[in-house]
């Protein structure tokens, strides 16, 4: 079997990231895999479907700096390498993507929900960035678990 030789995790940052952390992390060793993670902050003008009759720019730095704190926390905890944790404004699913293709990814992990059903398996972020990806993804299981 080929071996993955970099890996990026894509992070929101919630307290299930740790969990999906754990799964790349061990992967990245079992492989001898680079280690990547990526958080996307969503503008909030895309969040809430278009513009926003106010200035928002102060509100925007704030989620930034504290993404950025987050984000700085994560890496550290987690044991990356200096520069391997990527902080990036867009659309989650594209901007993963498209990191993931400027680090030569060959594999993107991410964190996928149990909700009932299978059209309800993947949450909106890890279906969109399963849709459209040029290496592997694997989707690992948090939160709820489902009794179907
Ligand atoms: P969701 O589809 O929003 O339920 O999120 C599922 C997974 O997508 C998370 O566990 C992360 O792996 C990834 N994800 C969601 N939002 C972001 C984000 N803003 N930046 C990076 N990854 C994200």
């Amino acid at each position: 079997m080929p071996q993955y030789q970099r890996i990026l995790l894509a992070v929101d940052l919630t307290d299930e990231s740790a969990r999906v952390a754990q799964r790349a992390k061990a992967l990245a060793a079992s492989n001898s895999a680079e280690l990547h993670a990526v958080h996307v902050i969503e503008p909030l003008s895309l969040a809430y479907g278009g513009d926003i009759p106010m200035d928002i720019s102060s509100v925007q730095d704030q989620i930034h700096e504290q993404a950025k704190r987050h984000l700085g926390e994560f890496t550290k905890q987690n044991g990356l390498l200096e520069g391997h944790g990527h902080l990036i404004f867009g659309r989650p699913d594209s901007e993963i993507h498209r990191l993931a293709d400027d680090l030569g990814a060959d594999l993107i992990v991410v964190g996928s929900h149990g909700r009932h059903g299978l059209a309800l398996l993947l949450g909106s972020t890890a279906n969109g960035v399963l849709h459209g990806a040029t290496c592997d993804v694997l989707a690992v299981r948090v939160g709820e678990t489902s009794s179907t």
